[in-house]
């Protein structure tokens, strides 16, 4: 039998999900100072025993696919509609260079070790098919409407995960002929009677899928002193003028106040609230109020201002952020804020949904001077710190 000692890997990053504005597909977002892709590449490019790699990039994500080709013995190329089809894509890129045996890797699990690589390599000197599984540790139930309706025996059940390794030519033949939609190569190796060896997998090697998922990566990176992984904290901040107008109330940070003028401006005129909102979309570079609610917009005229404040918070969240605190200043002759002070506080930590310790609502005149001085409106400032684990 003549065999190559060449182990091949694929790298499968064809996850969809990229919009203009929307949110990237997390093989592409940040861990910790590097892609997620990134890092789960270089754990295949820096292992010694592995050769020609094939990286299966989205269509849309093509453009990406020139920072990548430097490396030597990467192949990027085009993958399909499903995983399976991305995979074949990526075997195919790979069957000129007469491979033993081949890693399947999915770039959402970024902190595959080496040691894991070796051991899925070690099993396939003496398997056709090897891949890592971790046992079941928490009991397993099956539910019915939020009911336990039955418990699962757990022994003898794995948690699967990647890279799955196998004979390049048996399993090229066997995703050609496997019809369906499979959960992973192993399930495409066994439909062609390809036996599979469990090897120990880890806990570190977590499919990132949750905002949860990169706060426990970060961790493991932390633990490890690699890369940038400290905790990334941000500042924001928010300037925001409003005039006063003929009225008998104003909104400010929540709280309607009785007095003898009213704010004019766009939506409700919260200009407290507004400064606050301003603070969020500016510690995450994300623009400001007017970006996204422009106020050539007709809905948003008389709007409660806690709408542009949830937009902001929801932002901050989808993006794994969490606010420490914010101190807001409203600058003004009248009316007193003191007074109204901890319930706006109160107001704005209920819009965020936060403890009311983390929100400082204080105000300051001008000593009768300037604009505010002179009774022609209210201004206000606020800072926002926000940390992401
Ligand atoms: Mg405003």
């Amino acid at each position: 039998m003549n065999i190559s000692a060449e182990t091949g890997a694929i790298i499968v990053a064809a996850g969809k999900g990229r919009r203009v504005g929307g949110p990237l597909p997390k093989q592409w977002r940040d861990l910790a100072g590097r892609t997620v892709l990134a890092r789960a590449l270089d754990a295949f490019l820096e292992h010694p025993e592995i050769g020609p790699i094939a990286l299966v990039l989205a269509a849309e994500d093509m453009a990406m696919a020139p920072g990548y080709e430097g490396h030597g013995g990467l192949t990027v190329v085009e993958g399909g509609a499903s995983r399976a089809e991305s995979v074949r894509a990526g075997l195919l890129a790979l069957e000129g260079h007469a491979l033993r045996d081949v890693l399947i890797h999915d770039a959402a699990r970024p902190l595959v070790s080496a040691a894991l690589i070796s051991r899925v390599i070690a099993a396939l000197r003496e398997h056709e098919g090897a891949a890592p599984a971790v046992p079941l540790a928490d009991a397993l139930w099956r539910g019915e409407n939020g009911m336990v309706q039955e418990i699962v025996p757990r022994a003898g059940l794995y948690r699967a995960q990647t890279p799955q390794g196998f004979r390049f030519t048996p399993i090229l033949a066997a995703h050609g002929a496997f019809r369906g939609d499979p959960s992973d190569d192993v399930e495409v190796a066994r439909a062609a009677g390809i036996e599979v060896a469990i090897v120990p997998g880890e806990e570190r090697n977590l499919k990132i899928t949750t905002e949860e998922d990169f706060a426990r990566a970060r961790m493991f990176l932390a633990a490890d002193g690699k890369g940038d992984a400290q905790m990334d904290i941000r500042i924001g901040n928010g300037f925001d003028v409003h005039a006063f107008a003929e009225g008998d109330s104003l909104t400010l940070c929540g709280v309607r106040i009785p007095h003898d003028r009213a704010l004019s401006g766009h939506s409700d005129a919260d200009v407290g609230m507004h400064a606050l909102t301003d603070a969020i979309y500016g510690a995450l570079a994300d623009g400001d109020i007017g970006r996204h609610f422009p106020p050539s917009d007709p809905q948003w005229k008389g709007a409660d201002s806690a709408i542009l404040l949830e937009h902001a918070c929801s932002r901050m969240r989808a993006r794994g952020y969490a606010l420490a605190n914010a101190d807001i200043t409203l600058i003004c002759e009248a009316p007193k804020i003191g007074p109204h002070a901890d319930a706006m506080a109160a107001r704005l930590a209920g819009i965020m949904d936060l403890p009311p310790g983390k929100i400082s609502v204080k105000a300051t005149t001008t000593e009768k001077l300037g604009f505010a001085g002179r009774n022609e409106g209210i201004a206000a400032l606020a800072v926002v710190q926000l940390v992401r684990p």
